[in-house]
């Protein structure tokens, strides 16, 4: 992400403090010095918490990206906002299943930790509740038990972007299809937005929740739209959208070549194809960038992507579709038996959606129309 400070690469991932994040933690550090009437100790003991805090919001991210990689998807960062962390994964499981095990992940890390430092003061005779419960002034490690259970019940609101839309999600489209089973979600996740607006006009402490509530209609209405466009899909299938007139590379030709193509108009990305006519990789117009920008110009062999992701003729779009939803993916090549028949792009499949939009409203009656006079 752009603005952002990289604080280190753990299990693969890299995590990064987005500038946003860090005026915040400013401003939170500040407000305790002042609050506290100068006292630095009483400061660095906020300070503290508030490192132990974010600490669990990137423990909460690693539990998605993690799950996710154990079915076979990656992550490309983890960010941290003043909003909340956000693991970028490749994509989300199109599996009903696996989607609810990477959403609810996420809550699952919060509640071990909880579990952690109940045992931890249990063992060590210390009560796990006080009279008076401060999240600044009290108990350090009560204090991060509090603040992890708010984070599971913030997370579990069946809401998108909160996990619990994408819980609500998954466990709808176990009994129904995909599409549907997102409107349901977004509509519900639309109406938990209106109540946070109400209570946040309502209840003046919580004005908060109006802000909260624009995230959460915003997130609900990209759901939606994705959906809208999947179910327009259906029934499709990669040989309706793939072009079948298209330049492949071998993997010896240069750097120069490719950006000649590029230039000539041809495409901008491009499958890599051996002599016996077996897919190797794809480039993408970005890589040639990147390998001009930075590297001594090798064959494409040494800059393409190896074994990309690919789909047969009669897959269905809709999935295809999901999988082309990683930035990083460009293309998807179709084969059938061993051989490369056709390129399925996101252009494609957009077009397609629009000349299918376009039919059905001219298929609508003449006489149904307003006649002008
Ligand atoms: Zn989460």
């Amino acid at each position: 992400m752009k603005w952002s400070v990289r604080l280190g690469r753990f299990f693969g991932i890299d995590v990064f403090l987005h500038f946003t994040f860090l005026l915040f933690f400013a401003w939170l550090g500040y407000g305790a010095y002042v609050k506290s009437g100068h006292d630095p100790v009483q400061t660095m003991h906020t300070v503290a918490l508030l490192t132990g805090v974010f600490t669990c919001v990137i423990l909460h991210e690693y539990g998605h990206a993690l799950t996710a990689r154990r079915f076979g998807i990656g992550t490309h960062d983890i960010t941290l906002l003043p909003i909340g962390g956000v693991a970028r994964l490749e994509r989300m499981p199109a599996n009903p299943r696996q989607e609810l095990l990477v959403a609810i992940a996420g809550p699952a890390v919060n509640l071990a930790i909880i579990l952690v430092i109940m045992i931890w003061l249990t063992l060590r005779g210390q009560p796990l509740i006080q009279d008076h419960l401060y999240v600044v002034s009290g108990s350090f490690l009560r204090a991060l038990m509090i603040f992890n259970g708010t984070m599971i019940l913030f997370n579990l609101l069946p809401a998108f972007p909160m996990d619990g839309g994408r819980v609500l999600r998954s466990l709808l489209a176990m009994r129904m299809p995909h599409a549907r089973a997102t409107r349901i979600a977004a509509t519900i996740g639309q109406g938990v937005a209106v109540i946070f607006v109400l209570v946040g006009i309502l209840v003046p402490k919580l004005y908060m929740l109006i802000f909260i509530a624009l995230f959460v209609w915003i997130g609900a209405s990209n759901e939606a739209e994705d959906a809208e466009e999947d179910s327009v899909l259906t029934g499709l299938s990669a040989r309706d959208a793939m072009m079948t007139e298209f330049h492949v590379l071998s993997p010896d030709q240069t750097v120069q070549q490719t950006v000649k193509l590029i230039i000539k108009g041809f495409q901008g990305d491009f499958p890599v194809v051996r002599e016996d006519g077996e897919l190797i990789g794809i480039v993408s117009r970005q890589d040639v960038f990147r390998v001009l920008e930075n590297e001594t110009p090798g064959p494409v062999s040494s800059f393409m992507r190896p074994d990309p992701p690919h789909c047969a003729p009669s897959d269905a779009l809709d999935g295809v579709m999901h999988t082309l939803r990683d930035p990083a993916l460009t293309l998807m090549p179709v084969i059938d038996q061993g051989r490369l028949v056709g390129l399925v792009t996101s252009e494609n499949v957009l077009e397609l959606l629009m000349t299918r939009k376009a039919l059905s409203r001219r298929q609508t009656p003449l006489a149904a129309r307003p006649l002008r006079a």
